[in-house]
């Protein structure tokens, strides 16, 4: 991963964001509030979403300028496209959008899985005379749609951008600067190193989160074990209201990945559980030692940038 430092403001004409939820949201949120403070200059915001829904109240609320539920229609004159929309409805709406980009456009998304998302922007906009700049912001929470957008969302937090062999350099600086102006740090990282790691920090917790309050509902139909539950119980399992789509489309995705995350951790546990049955208290407690010092670090970090929520 490599720092990027950049120093001009971010100038566009045409900003159209194709599903507008709680990442488009806030990224609409955030520019909004950088051209109130003049610094960048945007001529208009479109929003994006297949329904009306959300979009006549996100314009109301000055998220957006303009909104169309075409797609195609949307992106016709756009200088930049961003694709706010769930992983798996990416490959589609790439389709519905490539024969009517602008030539020179600019496409770029928020996804929170790189390679496929490269991989198609290869395949289906290679004779678009566009220039590709997949990134993903690494901020959200459990929550999602446009009603959930917040202005700060991605101040403070990594933005990391994977763009395609190609793409100019300027195209690259624009997105750069996009992010930077929401208060993103931003990054740039190897696409397949970007999905191992998010592969174990992001989306292994969130399968974890998911398998074990779908294991304690279903032993205790009453749900007297939520009623009771603890800060811990708590913590670990807020991520676990995040949106089963948005998660769906993730995990297989990016399956291969999580698997491998998925096995490293089911071996340890398997140990850490052998430790349990035969009362190995110290091989518990060693690795209870490691974890708490590599989490008592990482926590440093955390206070710093505030929790990395994905
Ligand atoms: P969201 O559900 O809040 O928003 C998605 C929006 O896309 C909705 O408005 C939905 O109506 C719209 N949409 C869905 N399919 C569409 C289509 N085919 N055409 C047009 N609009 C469509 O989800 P979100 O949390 O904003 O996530 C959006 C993207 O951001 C995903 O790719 C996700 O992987 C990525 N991401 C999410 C988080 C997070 O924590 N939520 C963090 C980083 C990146």
């Amino acid at each position: 991963m490599s720092g990027i430092v950049k120093k001009e403001s971010f100038k566009t004409e045409r900003l159209v964001i194709i599903g507008l939820g709680l990442i488009g949201g806030s990224l609409a949120c955030a520019l909004q509030k950088a051209r109130a403070e003049g610094r960048v200059s945007i001529t208009t915001i479109v929003g994006c979403n297949r329904s009306l829904e959300g979009l006549k109240s996100a314009q109301k609320n000055g998220l957006i300028d303009e909104f169309n539920t075409n797609a195609a229609e949307a992106v016709k004159d756009a200088d930049i496209v961003i694709l706010g929309v769930p992983v798996l409805s990416i490959r589609p709406t790439l389709e519905l959008i490539r024969d009517h980009l602008k030539p020179g456009a600019i496409v770029s998304d928020v996804g929170s899985v790189k390679q496929p998302v490269v991989d198609d922007m290869r395949e289906l906009l290679s004779d678009a005379n566009v220039h590709c700049v997949p990134a993903h912001p690494i901020a959200g929470s459990e929550q999602s749609g446009v009603t959930a957008a917040q202005v700060d969302l991605f101040n403070n937090r990594k933005v990391i951008l994977a763009p395609i062999n190609g793409s100019s350099p300027e195209s690259i600086e624009q997105i750069d600067l996009m992010w930077r102006a929401t208060g993103a740090e931003l990054f740039q990282m190897d696409v397949s190193e970007h999905d191992r790691v998010l592969a174990a920090t992001s989306h292994l917790p969130h399968l974890l989160a998911f398998s074990l309050v779908d294991t304690l509902a279903n032993q205790d139909q009453g749900w007297d074990v939520f009623k009771y539950a603890a800060g811990g119980f708590r913590d670990f399992s807020r991520i676990a209201a995040s949106d089963p789509q948005m998660w769906h489309d993730i995990f297989l995705s990016n399956r291969d990945a999580v698997v491998e995350a998925l096995d490293l951790f089911s071996s340890d546990l398997a140990k850490l559980r052998q430790n349990l049955l035969d009362e190995d208290g110290e091989s518990m407690i060693e690795v209870f030692k490691r974890a708490k010092a590599a989490r008592d670090h990482f926590a440093q970090q955390f206070q710093k940038t505030g929790s990395d929520v994905e």
